[in-house]
Formats: C-alpha cells, sequence, structure tokens
C-alpha cells in the first residue's frame, strides 16, 4: 500500500527485489483487484481480460473464494490423510472419462503435472525420450523445460536437447499441406520420421506430450484425425500420450476435456495433466491416469510418491468450487456458444481489415493471425505489436501466441455483450493501424 500510489518507485523495487521478470507490455500493468471479466488498475482504471486463462469461471469468484475460507479453516491437510475432499474431488472430475482414466494424483502446477506424467511414462516404457509440437511449451522444470522448444528453438542446434524431437506444426494455414486433402496423414507421417531421428541418437519415445489447442503454436487448428495418427505412431513404438489440458481444458474449448474437441480419442489417451483453470487461480495440478498404470509405477521405481501440498484440501476445495460454477451457470455450452458470435464478429472485421489473414480456434480459445499482405502471408509481427499495446491504450489486456497471432482466451462467464465490448475496440485498433 505505501507503494501503491507511485507507479515509478514500485516499479524500481520490482526490478530490485524480484528481478528483471517477465512482463509483455512496454509498462507492465499496476493491477491492485479483479472480479469478473474486469481486472482493476491502482489509478482505477477497468480492464477486460481478454489474456488470462486462469481465472476460467471469472475473477475472484465469491464461490471460490468463500470455498478456499471456509476449507481453510476447517483442516488445511494433505493426502497422508483420508480426507472427504479429495476424494469426492477426484470422482467428480474423472466422473465422465472412461475406466483407463480414473485416477487422479494432485500436485501444485501444470508443470509439475507435466514432470510427473513424463516420469512415469519413461519408468513404465522403459525408454527416455519425448515427442512434442513445434513451438511447444509444457513448462518450466528441467524435463519440462526440455519438452517447451518455445524455450529453447532460439539455441543452436547442438544445445537442444538430445532425447527429444519436435514435430512439424499441423498448420492448415501456412504450413506445407495446408490445402492438400491428405493433409492430417502428411502432417501425421513427421511422427515417423521424428520417432527414427530419435533412435539414430539411441532414444525411443516414452511419451507424445501435446496441447491438442496448439495455444503456443498460435492456436493452430490440427487437420481432423491428425491427432489419433500421431497417438497410433508414438503407441506403436512404445510410447504414451499425455494430453496436456492445462490450456485446453476446462470447457475453454466448447467441451469440458479439451482434447475431446480437437478430435484425439478417449482411447488414445494415457495420461491427462491438468494446471491454470483448474484451481481457478488456486494453485493445483492433475495428472489423471489408470489405477493399473499408477499400481504399476508404484510397484516400480517410486513407491514414495508424495507432494506435500499436492491435493491438499483447500486446493481440492477450490476445485470442486471451479466445478460447481462451471456446471451450474453451464459454462461449456456458454464457451462453445459466445466463442462462435467472437469469432463470426472477428470474420465479419476481416472482411474490411487486410490484416486479418487468419481466424481460428474453438470455444473460448481463438487465434487471430495477422498478416502484411494475403497472398504471400507475410507475418505482420510489428503491426501485432503495436495492436497489443494499442488495445492496452483502449483498456483491453490481449497476448501474442506467437509474433503474429493474438491469442484471445477470456473467462467463459462472458456473454454477448463483453465480445461487442471487444469486437469495438478491436475495429478501432485496426483502424488506427491504417
Ligand atoms: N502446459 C501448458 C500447455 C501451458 O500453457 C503451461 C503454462 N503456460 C504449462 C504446461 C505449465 O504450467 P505452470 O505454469 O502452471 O507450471
Amino acid at each position: 500500500e505505501r507503494l501503491a500510489d507511485d507507479y515509478d518507485a514500485l516499479r524500481r523495487e520490482r526490478e530490485a527485489h524480484l528481478g528483471p521478470i517477465w512482463h509483455f507490455y512496454n509498462k507492465p500493468l499496476h493491477i491492485t483487484r479483479a472480479a469478473g471479466a474486469w481486472m482493476y488498475a491502482a489509478d482505477g482504471t477497468a480492464y477486460l481480460d481478454v489474456y488470462n486463462n486462469v481465472p476460467q469461471i471469472g475473477h475472484c469468484h465469491p464461490h471460490v473464494a468463500k470455498a478456499i475460507y471456509r476449507q481453510a479453516s476447517a483442516l488445511n491437510t494433505n493426502t497422508r490423510y483420508m480426507c472427504d475432499v479429495a476424494v469426492e474431488y477426484a470422482a467428480r472430475l474423472t466422473a465422465d472419462l472412461p475406466g483407463h482414466l480414473d485416477t487422479c494424483i494432485f500436485v501444485n502446477s501444470g508443470s509439475e503435472a507435466n514432470d510427473l506424467a513424463m516420469q512415469i511414462a519413461m519408468s513404465l516404457s522403459r525408454h527416455d525420450g519425448g515427442l512434442i509440437i513445434d513451438q511447444a511449451y509444457h513448462g518450466c522444470t528441467e524435463f519440462t523445460t526440455a519438452l517447451s522448444n518455445e524455450s529453447w528453438r532460439h539455441l543452436p542446434a547442438e544445445e537442444h536437447p538430445k532425447r527429444i524431437e519436435t514435430l512439424m506444426a499441423p498448420d492448415m494455414y501456412r504450413g506445407p499441406f495446408a490445402s492438400d486433402p491428405q493433409a492430417a496423414a502428411k502432417y501425421a507421417a513427421d511422427a515417423d520420421r521424428a520417432i527414427a531421428t530419435l533412435s539414430e541418437r539411441g532414444h525411443r519415445p516414452a511419451a507424445f506430450m501435446v496441447d491438442t489447442a496448439l495455444c503456443s503454436s498460435g492456436v493452430l487448428r490440427a487437420p481432423e484425425n491428425y491427432f489419433n495418427l500421431v497417438a497410433e505412431k508414438v503407441r506403436s513404438a512404445g510410447g504414451f500420450v499425455i494430453a496436456d489440458e492445462v490450456q485446453a481444458g476446462c470447457g475453454r474449448m466448447g467441451t469440458f476435456w479439451g482434447f475431446r474437441a480437437n478430435g484425439l480419442k478417449d482411447d488414445n489417451v494415457d495420461f491427462i495433466t491438468m494446471g491454470k483453470p483448474v484451481g481457478n487461480g488456486h494453485p493445483l495440478g492433475v495428472v489423471i491416469l489408470s489405477s493399473a498404470l499408477m499400481k504399476r509405477f508404484l510397484n516400480g521405481t517410486y513407491p514414495l510418491l508424495f507432494s506435500t501440498f499436492g491435493g491438499n484440501t483447500v486446493a481440492c476445495a477450490a476445485g470442486m468450487a471451479v466445478l460447481d460454477i462451471i456446471e451450474r451457470e453451464s459454462l461449456v455450452r456458454r464457451s462453445a456458444e459466445t466463442g462462435e458470435y467472437l469469432r463470426h464478429e472477428l470474420r465479419r472485421l476481416a472482411e474490411r481489415y487486410e490484416i486479418i489473414g487468419d481466424i481460428r480456434g474453438r470455444g473460448m480459445m481463438t487465434g487471430v493471425e495477422l498478416v502484411t499482405d494475403r497472398l504471400t502471408k507475410e507475418p505482420a509481427i510489428q503491426q501485432t505489436g503495436r495492436l497489443v499495446e494499442d488495445m492496452l491504450a483502449r483498456n483491453i489486456l490481449v497476448g501474442k501466441g506467437t509474433p503474429n497471432t493474438l491469442k484471445l482466451r477470456p473467462p467463459l462467464i462472458w456473454s454477448g455483450n463483453e465480445v461487442d465490448i471487444f469486437v469495438s475496440a478491436f475495429e478501432g485498433s485496426l483502424g488506427s493501424q491504417q
């Protein structure tokens, strides 16, 4: 509070105490409060949050806040004890999944969930390699950083992790098979190459880890059946399939499980990992797998699997409260409908603004790719950067997926009204760029 009125002093002290941490605006925002679809700065300005994919049911949802308070006041402990809340939560979360996805391991973040899923996959397959899609991001631990070529693709090839191989992104806008009717099979064939390349380096795939929303690759929309074709190749090579639902899950794509929206069949999924929206901001990560695989893992290399805070009663109460709201307010259906309306309105703008090269997505996950020329598809990198700043000046927070793709991931509680506010500001911003 001492610093609340003095932006420059807070910025200096932030750098001094937290280091030069990442932010994407020229001048980072000083946010002091948030509610629903809006975030509020210290000076009272309200910003429409189109960026955050964590507060899925809206910022600071009172039902979640109350559940956290109530549980923290009654019992805040870990899974070493038998506690109703963790058991009930795991049962609810997996209720509509098939029998081979019936068991939850709770952790504290998406990175931790992915790291653990990969450890289990390695232990059970006795392979040590990983397959990912170009520009993937799966986390910040040592292994999940290796599984995130978004984090190392700029490095010289000899510094790339040797046991990871990257599949060409199934890009249906600018990729080599974009207008090929056989695109799914042709893109998926890159998995054969990747598996062979790993093998030449002495590794075999323990798992293919995939965010089926292809969020960090630019919210790409893979051709139908692509993910199943890759999954089948990986499994034939003895690897598992890990659906990373950190971005795509919890209703974001118009179905509760994102992999279903994106056409990956339940039978082709061995592990699901969750993070970000599952606690609506409260730290919570989940690995979902079959009880049989978990037993094999525990009987093998790792009998003492335990996370102190993973699955603590307060995190589970928060997760359960998120499910309550998603169900009560039919947010999955709403995500599908509002997302369609948003893309419809964006397509209307695309008729007038040549800079819009492609609009894609499902539910409340939308990518807008900007180009300087629709024929050459030259990426409009500088313009995209300017648009993000210009939208900020119009009190709208949007982020970039790739240097020339806007990534729109608003809370699922949006109605047509928020879409209209956003689209009208976006139109103003596009107009000011011409
Ligand atoms: N997987 C995906 C697809 C993500 O987008 C992220 C975070 N951006 C992670 C994993 C890592 O999650 P966390 O930051 O909670 O560790």
